[in-house]
């Protein structure tokens, strides 16, 4: 039987909001399965988050498969390259206190990114004194020196070292909707949603703007931010608060120009403070810095006067008595189920942790990834989609959850913020396992299954042995493998001799596109 409500195929999806996630998810969705007629809604009266200005190396792949030039997006999001993160004043907050977690896994690693442990002997025994990131990729030196990940005789989309991007979040979000609306036809309606047509199975029908307009499908995006319209609103779908966990709730955010000619930094800068940590990320143009915090610890006129005495001692010249800071208002958790009857929730209508590691426009990409790949043919498979979608991604809020909390469990700052941070009582069961079983063994795919993980076990070791732990004892070195650390000293000095800073590539690169 042709045409029953269950078999029809899916062809029109309908895309509730027009920030990051929802621009996204209309390219990703136009250029990934060109039969889709796909129409995205946004209230021009709601503002977008806004923010969002580190991305992770999926990035690259995101762009390529929606048919963006690399050089079109660097010059029009005023983008510069991201090479991991550095984190300052974490561990103890004394002065020198630094460790770096690189995108480039340390060498001999497994595809889950669990580095041997010879390797780790090696690292112990014969070169006391530098660190793990500096020991086990060379892009800890590159990143020293604010060199760009690639040359611009490199086909686009790859270089010598992994790499994201910072970005301008609103510049992005415009060069999506013009890319997808321009090139991959989709239909941009502005109009505020303000209420949602049910058909007979509870599905969404339809969406109804102010001053009438219906817009129908058989499939709907959530990616309304906040409001979680369709997901929160009609679907009544539980939110699921990891404030217990993660107590960070407010950030200040400024953008402070720089002048031209200065070094773009190749990382986040992260550096911890009494109740939270700010961000630091380094545009051609501009720094994007915010002052992260917990209400519960920190009152905002405290966080005004942090944020302040970082600009003033790390970018000099700005003016800051001029500053107005914008606070953002946030809470950690997500959505009890992403998938409901034929309702997606994608971005921060889905969840959100907080910002550190920049771990939420990855999740828009992974959630996209999932959702091309296992396209439901007809409403009548809708339902084992959206179990298997569930199940994936709550393994993966979790384990979001677990890495940003190592972060804070490994500090010996002694605030009462950092206090409550690391108390065992925050942690997960699965968290609480980790650090037990890492004193005797280094972190490896044993503790990350999955597939795809969002944090590796290089990730995690990065951050672990960034923070001090000991290597365990009873691990020794293999001549291989201090043959393999040699290697990276000698490939940190072909890369400083080959790659341009990312001032140099980003002002050629600019200065092409115009
Ligand atoms: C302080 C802070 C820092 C962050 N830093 C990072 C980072 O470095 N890296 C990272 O990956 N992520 C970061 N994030 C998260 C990131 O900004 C968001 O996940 C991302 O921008 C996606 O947001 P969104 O598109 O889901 O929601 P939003 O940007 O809120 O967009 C919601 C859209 O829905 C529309 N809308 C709402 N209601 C209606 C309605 N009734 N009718 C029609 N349309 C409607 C709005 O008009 C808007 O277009 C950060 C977040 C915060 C708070």
């Amino acid at each position: 039987m042709v045409g029953t409500v269950t078999e029809a195929a899916i062809e029109r999806v309908v895309i509730v909001g027009g920030g990051t996630a929802g621009w996204l998810s209309a390219a990703t969705l136009a250029a990934r399965l060109p039969h889709l007629s796909i129409a995205l809604v946004e209230a021009p009266d709601i503002p977008t988050v806004g923010v969002g200005e580190g991305t992770w190396p999926t990035m690259r792949e995101t762009l390529r498969a929606i048919g963006i030039a690399e050089g079109e997006f660097l010059a029009e999001c005023g983008a510069s390259f991201k090479q991991g993160s550095r984190f300052d004043g974490w561990t103890t907050g004394a002065a020198g206190d630094s460790y770096f977690h690189p995108f480039t896994p340390p060498p001999l690693s497994s595809s889950s990114g669990g580095v041997p442990r010879a390797l780790l002997a090696a690292w112990r025994e014969d070169r006391a004194g530098a660190s793990f990131a500096e020991t086990m990729s060379a892009q800890a030196a590159a990143c020293a020196r604010d060199l760009a990940p690639r040359q611009r005789a490199m086909p686009e989309y790859s270089g010598a070292l992994n790499y994201a991007y910072h970005l301008d979040a609103g510049a992005f979000a415009r060069l999506l909707a013009r890319h997808a609306t321009g090139r991959l036809g989709v239909r941009h309606v502005a109009g505020e949603v303000v209420a949602v047509e049910a058909a007979e199975n509870g599905d969404v029908a339809a969406v109804r703007l102010r001053g009438g307009e219906k817009l129908t499908g058989e499939l709907f995006l959530d990616c309304s931010g906040h409001a979680a319209l369709l997901i929160g609103g009609h679907c009544a779908v539980r939110w699921v608060d990891r404030s217990d966990a993660s107590p960070n709730d407010r950030a200040l955010a400024v953008q402070v120009p720089v002048l031209p000619g200065s070094a773009i930094a190749s990382q986040t800068v992260a550096t911890a403070h009494e109740a939270g940590w700010l961000w630091d990320i380094g545009l051609p143009s501009r720094r994007g810095i915010g002052c992260v915090y917990s209400s519960g610890f920190l009152g905002d006129e405290r966080a005004d006067a942090i944020l302040r005495d970082y600009v003033r001692a790390r970018v000099p010249g700005a003016g800051v008595e001029a500053l107005a800071p914008r606070l953002l208002r946030f809470g950690a958790g997500h959505r009890d189920s992403f998938w409901r009857g034929n309702v997606i929730a994608i971005g921060q209508a889905a969840g959100f942790i907080e910002p550190l590691e920049a771990s939420a426009i990855v999740m828009v990409e992974l959630s996209l990834r999932a959702l091309v790949e296992n396209f439901p043919a007809s409403r009548a498979v809708m339902d084992v989609h959206a179990r298997r979608f569930d199940a994936l991604f709550r393994y993966r809020w979790d384990r979001i959850v677990d890495f940003l909390k190592l972060h804070y469990a490994l500090s010996r700052r002694d605030e009462p913020y950092w206090r409550a941070q690391r108390d065992p009582a925050g942690f997960s069961p699965t968290l609480a396992d980790q650090l037990a079983l890492w004193r005797d063994q280094p972190p490896s795919a044993w503790d990350l299954p999955q597939v795809d993980e969002v944090f590796s076990a290089a990730s995690q070791a990065y951050v672990y042995y960034g923070m001090g732990l000991p290597v365990p004892e009873r691990l020794s070195a293999t001549p291989d493998a201090t043959a393999r650390l040699a290697e990276v000293r000698a490939r940190e000095r072909a890369l400083a001799a080959s790659l341009p800073t990312n001032r140099a590539y980003l002002d050629a690169a600019t200065a092409q596109a115009a």
